[in-house]
């Protein structure tokens, strides 16, 4: 005889698998159909206003919704434990979202001074054209936060681990911090993925993806997410996909849901293989400084242990030869390419000109400029590894880095 069970919801690696994908009803096809329609015949007449959007709404047109998105909105709801989720067209169309939806003119936000190039230069420039004012402070500095916020502070935003340094932000202490003040925070958790990290369990109330990184994972399609609570993604999605059109691709979301089924297994491959790339390099004499969340030398690793249940395969690296190794990388790597973007199956590496970073993207100044320097010299290189064999990773690096 069966023994009844207690219906329990799946565990993550299950979710990764079927959360969001059922059998199509009508065919029975098993895995998710690509549905590219813009346009759905519907049984009755329904209003075109994104204010009428609600969870009875059928398909209408796939600018509100769509079949196969909607299959990974709900895979990504389920894996981040969030009430709900909205796929967009790009990882910065995702970000831009959240603050453009949700802060008018007159209303102040609190922002990591350092992160992904793209949304530092949202906060400085488009932001404030909007009315929109922002403070860029070091978010892994509750007190710095505080010290930052005002009255009509609405959000708080920090990426963690924020490019390029890995720096890590309190998830949980900056969640006090902004329900004290009563303002929303939101987490970039990108490079973190649901797999090491679940920033709604810690107490923020948005959590955005780049889709282009781990959870596609392939690098081969260009996508973006944001959850959190019905209330405030309904606003998003009205805004930014009815009103704005950043829509993700119904092709895009299929790719992206084939690749998220693996992120369990790939996150594991990544975390094992940066660990023996970041060990080498630790060790290597032409090798100044290794910033890996795993490693015991990193100046927060007791952050990552309590907030990272995966250190992914993100690390930087100073090379005591610096900028002059990036011609000898273009020329004789054989298996890692030389290119921006990163969480791909493949490793990639990117120069990260402190120079550059600091006059077109961060533009810091005073105590900040010179933190960033500490840590960054005149650049880094910013390392995706890869799912390859880990020393094929390392025989590339040898044939460049010297000694
Ligand atoms: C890549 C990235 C983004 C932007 O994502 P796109 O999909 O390229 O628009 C935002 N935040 C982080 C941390 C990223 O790595």
């Amino acid at each position: 005889m069966t023994k009844p069970m207690e219906p329990r919801s799946p565990r993550t690696a299950t979710v990764c698998v079927h959360g969001g994908e059922k059998p199509d009803p009508v065919t029975g096809a098993s895995s998710p159909n690509l549905v590219m329609s813009s346009s759905y015949a519907v049984r009755e007449q329904v209003s075109f206003s994104a204010c009428d959007i609600d969870d009875d709404t059928p398909f209408v047109y796939s600018r509100w919704g769509n079949p196969t998105v909607a299959q990974l909105e709900t895979k990504l709801r389920l894996l981040e434990r969030a009430e709900d989720c909205v796929c967009l067209a790009s990882g910065m169309a995702a970000t831009g979202a959240v603050f453009l939806s949700l802060l008018s003119s007159g209303d102040h936000a609190v922002v990591s001074e350092i992160n992904y190039p793209g949304s530092a230069e949202l906060f400085r420039d488009t932001l404030p054209r909007f009315g929109i004012e922002v403070s860029p402070v070091d978010t892994s500095d509750p007190d710095a936060v505080e010290t930052a916020m005002r009255p009509n502070t609405r959000l708080l935003w920090c990426e963690t681990p924020a490019n390029p340094i890995m720096r890590l932000s309190d998830i949980s202490a900056l969640a006090a911090l902004a329900r004290e003040r009563g303002c929303l925070l939101g987490v970039d958790s990108t490079f973190a993925t649901p797999i090491a990290t679940r920033p709604l369990d810690l107490g923020a109330d948005l959590v955005v993806h780049s889709l282009t990184k781990y959870i596609g994972g392939h690098g081969d399609a260009i996508g973006g997410a944001v959850l959190g609570s019905h209330q405030l993604i309904s606003r998003i999605r009205g805004e930014s996909a009815v009103h704005q059109g950043a829509v993700l691709s119904p092709f895009n979301a299929w790719m992206i849901l084939r690749g998220a089924a693996t992120l369990p297994l790939r996150m594991r491959a990544h975390q094992e293989n940066a660990a023996v790339v970041a060990r080498h390099l630790e060790g290597h004499p032409a090798v100044e400084r290794v910033l890996w969340p795993g490693l015991a030398s990193f100046p927060q690793h007791d952050l990552a242990r309590r907030q990272m249940d995966n250190f992914s395969g993100m690390m930087a690296f100073a090379a005591k030869a610096g900028r002059s190794l990036v011609e000898p990388m273009i020329e004789h790597f054989e298996t890692i390419h030389y290119a921006v973007s990163l969480g791909h199956h493949r490793t990639l590496i990117y120069w990260m000109d402190t120079g550059e970073l600091l006059e077109s993207s961060y533009r810091l100044q005073g105590g900040p400029r010179a933190r960033y320097r500490e840590t960054a010299g005149a650049g880094l290189f910013r390392l995706s590894v890869g799912i390859e064999d880990p020393r094929d990773i390392i025989d590339d690096l040898e044939r460049v880095i010297g000694g």
